[in-house]
């Protein structure tokens, strides 16, 4: 049988401190011990149960960090501030002066800026690749490389990795596959694929609510624990925390995340093939067209379907930013990046969430400047909505009525 990770967020079960049905919120930076000696052993992570301070663990980001590792089957996961947060300190934690990294060239421009800019800083050199292209990604690997990096689906080009393959590739060769799932929680399970380290933004689907950052990092308990030690762990020195209120909130919207992303599914799925029957040069892993459609359906858990995220072109830049703000006028979403929220949001990548990218690579990569980026909404009648984006597309003029 398939696994199904939603089964295990279902089975968690709470007991707050006066028998409230969500777990109590800590609200302290710093705990108290009856023994000092209790207190040196936590320090040195013998104490099991016993908190120290909130930077090293608190027990609502404990909470959270529990149902997160549900979620993805993993053994352990530590949440963080920011999914930037949770990406820097797993490659600072997994890499040396030194070292390099396999990275995929359609990464969030986040994350790109840190490999390509950043972490050079420190010695880490990264090699980019077409992440589609397996012995690209073998070839690239060097003696000194020691992670191979992709989204599962990238971001924004939606580009899918092969995750089985890729595992097969970092085991044979001893590497660390790190995948950023945050454009698919749910639907596809990297470390049940092979991943080894998994990694999500909090801010997008999974929080849902747009009203926070956040971030994740699920592993090996070995791998948390390492990342958590006081000594040379990235998380406790780099100190990217999450505040225990914002997990408690994460936690109780975790719990809608199925429901919600199956919804988001089934509207991104309408509106891609409208939008393909309308002659747009549509991207969307739902749809036959997607040179990456049998890889995402070979790795997908079935029933949370192909996500919420889509990209169209328009052709140009000025029509991009004409759409999207009659779209906005028209109540049809915000010209917002971020995803994963109730509404649809929309921005032209190449000038926000990829304008670190520099432009000729945005142009090798098939970044094209009037690129819209769609992250899909919980919209009750998607039909209404589409009839209405029809409307907007026909008044600039980048859906000809005839194409009707
Ligand atoms: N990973 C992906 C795929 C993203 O799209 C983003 C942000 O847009 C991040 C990571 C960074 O997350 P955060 O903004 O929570 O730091």
């Amino acid at each position: 049988m398939k696994y199904k990770p939603a089964d295990h967020i279902q089975d968690l079960q709470y007991f707050g401190e006066f028998g409230g049905v969500n777990p109590s919120i800590s609200d302290s930076s710093t705990y108290t011990f009856l023994s000092a000696k209790t207190m040196f052993d936590t320090f040195e992570g013998n104490a099991e149960g016993c908190y120290l301070y909130s930077r090293h663990s608190s027990p609502s980001n404990l909470y959270l960090g529990e149902a997160l590792a549900a979620m993805e089957g993993t053994e352990a996961a530590n949440v963080a501030a920011s999914g930037m947060g949770a990406i820097t300190s797993v490659l600072m934690q997994l890499c040396n002066a030194g070292d390099h990294i396999v990275c995929s060239r359609t990464v969030y421009g986040g994350t790109y800026a840190f490999l390509k800019n950043f972490a050079p800083k420190f010695g880490i050199e990264t090699t980019f690749v077409d992440i589609t292209k397996p012995e690209m990604v073998e070839a690239a690997v060097q003696k000194n490389t020691k992670v191979i990096y992709c989204e599962s689906v990238s971001n924004p080009l939606l580009e899918i990795a092969d995750l089985p393959v890729l595992a097969r590739i970092s085991k044979a060769r001893d590497l660390k596959l790190v995948v950023d799932n945050t454009f698919s929680p749910l639907s596809l399970s990297p470390a049940k694929l092979g991943a080894d380290v998994v990694i999500h933004s909090l801010t997008k689907f999974i929080n849902g609510s747009s009203d926070t950052v956040g971030g994740v990092v699920c592993g090996t308990t070995e791998f948390i624990n390492d990342l958590r030690n006081v000594n040379d762990g990235a998380a406790m020195l780099l100190g990217p925390t999450m505040d225990s209120l914002r997990a408690a909130s994460i936690l109780k919207n975790l719990r809608t995340l199925h429901i919600r992303m199956k919804q988001h599914s089934l509207n991104a799925m309408h509106l891609a093939q409208k939008f393909q029957e309308n002659g747009f040069k549509t991207v969307y892993p739902g749809l036959e067209s997607h040179p990456g459609h049998e890889t995402f359906k070979k790795m997908m858990n079935e029933s949370y379907g192909f996500g919420g995220m889509l990209t169209i072109d328009v052709g140009s830049l000025d029509k991009a930013n004409e759409l999207m703000e009659l779209m906005q006028e028209k109540n049809l979403g915000y010209l917002a990046v971020s995803l994963g929220f109730y509404k649809t949001l929309f921005s032209a990548p190449g000038t926000s969430t990829s304008s670190e990218i520099p432009l000729e690579e945005q142009m090798e990569m098939g970044l094209s400047d009037g690129l819209i980026r769609f992250s899909i909404g919980l919209d009750n009648d998607i039909s209404r909505t589409y009839e209405r984006m029809k409307e907007c597309m026909m008044k600039v003029g980048v859906l000809a009525t005839e194409m009707v």
